[in-house]
């Protein structure tokens, strides 16, 4: 519904006036953290900095505000209730009843307010996920409730978000489910102080004093984050509409400075995003290609690295699965500027990522592949030009001849999956004179991970001897981490997920690099200008 981008949005205004904030996601499911959950069912899960497994909403959040956030910022149920229960067993709570009120509200407040006194911003903003009503959620909703009490009237304020849909048949705004959420929440105890229609047009004045009247707000107090044609926009049109000066009086947060180079800088972006003078087409082969949010890193990634180059870029998600049905599909890659080959786990589809990085590689289409993409360019490699037969990874074939991906040292004896893999940001040292060299100009960068196989370094030599360059290594030089073909247009992947640090005005550089080489090469260019 965009309840992340409404928060996100509510930072950025809060940004413009020059005020510092940070934002935590509350997730009301029972798992410790996203790391376990199926990307295909809940959307991508986001890494942070320190290697926390979160919700994609955080995603979000660092993108609009440029901030790092830490896995605190991303509260669950789970987290929750593992904490207490430990405190319970350790005798912290001896001789008394622990329960849901006060025991487990308490813990969810002091982690707000750790995060709080961590970051020393001016405003946290704290987003629940799910929907009013939803059982998960009432603990957090009444520990809201209860920071109201605790932390007074003017120190906090509820912005409740509602779906006003438009009815097909009459053309119709309605706000009927939007008043019952209002009256569930009311029924918990929070009156909200804001109210954000969420409507594909922006709201007509007919509804937005219905929502007033039956929200008991003021008119001032209602707002519409109504589609536009990029999310970045969101921020500027609730600005418009008063929301960011309505925040700050109600808050008492007197108009520091004004922003007006960030605001400049963004207002730019989105209209650079909106007129790119150029177009490229992607294909993404992948397999959680039926939903989007399971790329959403990727996907923005691409966005800021076409705002870079003046150019929109389009994605095709194609199901790597259709190749190894129909392996004669492969050739309808050729229409295509750019083949990207995103992160993936498991057996299913991967056959079909490598006949598309085949085809990349042999008809010098620009590649770039992530994680998985990057472990199956090494196979694809070795199979085909190193000829070793059968060569794989572990986690598709475990009997393979030559496992040239293999699971890192400290994961064989790993059986616990919560948060074991390789997690976050790590160092990594880039070769001179490479193309990663060139896209980072830097010899020392850190990027973020989520893995548990690499490439086996008993293989590094017989791949680089036939032309694989490890452009990029761990500091002691064991892990791979990122692969070129020089001699190639563009034929690059890395170990490690660049969309993660990608931000508006400054892309991912792996990201930038292979968007320019997709345009470079549509424009005749007889190598990629960086
Ligand atoms: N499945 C691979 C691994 O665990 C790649 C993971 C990924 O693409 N994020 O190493």
């Amino acid at each position: 519904m965009g309840k992340g981008v409404v928060t996100s949005s509510v930072g950025k205004m809060l940004q413009f006036r020059g005020f510092t904030v940070t934002a935590i996601k509350i997730d009301p499911y029972v798992n410790v953290d996203a790391g376990t959950m199926n990307p295909y069912v809940h959307g991508e899960i986001f890494v942070t900095e320190d290697g926390g497994e979160t919700d994609l909403d955080l995603g979000w959040y660092e993108r609009f505000l440029d901030i790092n956030l830490s896995k605190e910022n991303n509260i669950t149920t789970g987290q929750i209730y593992q904490t207490v229960i430990e405190r319970e067993r350790k005798g912290d709570y001896l001789g008394k009843c622990v329960q849901i009120i006060p025991h487990i509200t308490d813990e969810i407040k002091r982690r707000i307010r750790m995060v709080a006194e961590k970051s020393k911003a001016d405003v946290v903003l704290t987003e629940c996920g799910g929907t009013v009503g939803d059982i998960e959620g009432l603990p957090f909703l009444e520990a809201i409730r209860q920071m109201r009490l605790e932390e007074g009237y003017e120190n906090t304020l509820y912005i409740h978000v509602a779906l006003v849909p438009i009815l097909d048949v009459t053309s119709e705004m309605k706000t009927k489910p939007l008043q019952h959420s209002v009256n569930e929440l009311r029924r918990i105890g929070i009156q909200p102080d804001i109210i954000v229609s969420r409507c594909p047009k922006m709201i007509t004045k007919e509804a937005l004093e219905k929502i007033a009247l039956f929200g008991t707000i003021p008119k001032e107090a209602v707002f519409c984050s109504y589609n536009v044609s990029t999310v970045y926009e969101v921020p500027l049109i609730l600005d418009e509409q008063g929301m960011g000066d309505f925040i700050c009086k109600r808050l008492g947060l007197t108009l520091k400075q004004i922003n007006v180079s960030e605001i400049e800088r963004w207002k730019n972006f989105v209209n650079t995003l909106k007129n790119c003078k150029y177009t490229i087409r992607v294909a993404l082969v992948g397999k959680y290609t039926g939903l989007v949010d399971s790329y959403v890193s990727m996907n923005e990634a691409f966005k800021h690295a076409g705002a870079a180059c003046n150019t929109r870029v389009i994605i095709d998600y194609i199901e790597a699965e259709m190749f190894e049905e129909n392996p004669e599909k492969v050739a309808m890659l050729k229409d295509y500027d750019g083949i990207f080959v995103p992160y993936g786990f498991g057996q299913r589809g991967a056959i079909g990522k490598m006949m598309a990085i085949q085809f990349a590689r042999e008809n010098g289409i620009p590649f770039l592949g992530i994680c998985f993409g990057f472990q199956l360019a090494v196979i694809d490699f070795a199979r085909n030009v190193c000829g070793l037969k059968d060569a794989n990874s572990t986690e598709i074939d475990e009997k393979t001849p030559h496992p040239v991906i293999d699971l890192m040292p400290e994961q064989q004896q790993v059986t616990y999956k919560g948060a074991t893999m390789r997690l976050g940001a790590h160092k990594i040292i880039i070769k001179k004179g490479t193309i990663a060299h060139k896209l980072y100009n830097a010899t020392e960068v850190y990027e973020r991970h989520r893995h548990r196989y690499e490439v086996n370094p008993e293989y590094t030599e017989i791949l680089e001897k036939h032309g694989l360059v490890f452009s990029g290594r761990s500091p002691d030089g064991r892990r791979m981490e990122i692969l070129e073909l020089p001699d190639k247009f563009f034929f690059l992947a890395s170990q490690f997920h660049g969309e993660f640090k990608s931000r508006p005005g400054r892309p991912s550089p792996i990201y930038y690099g292979f968007v320019k080489a997709c345009l470079d090469r549509k424009l005749g260019k007889p190598k990629p200008e960086f």
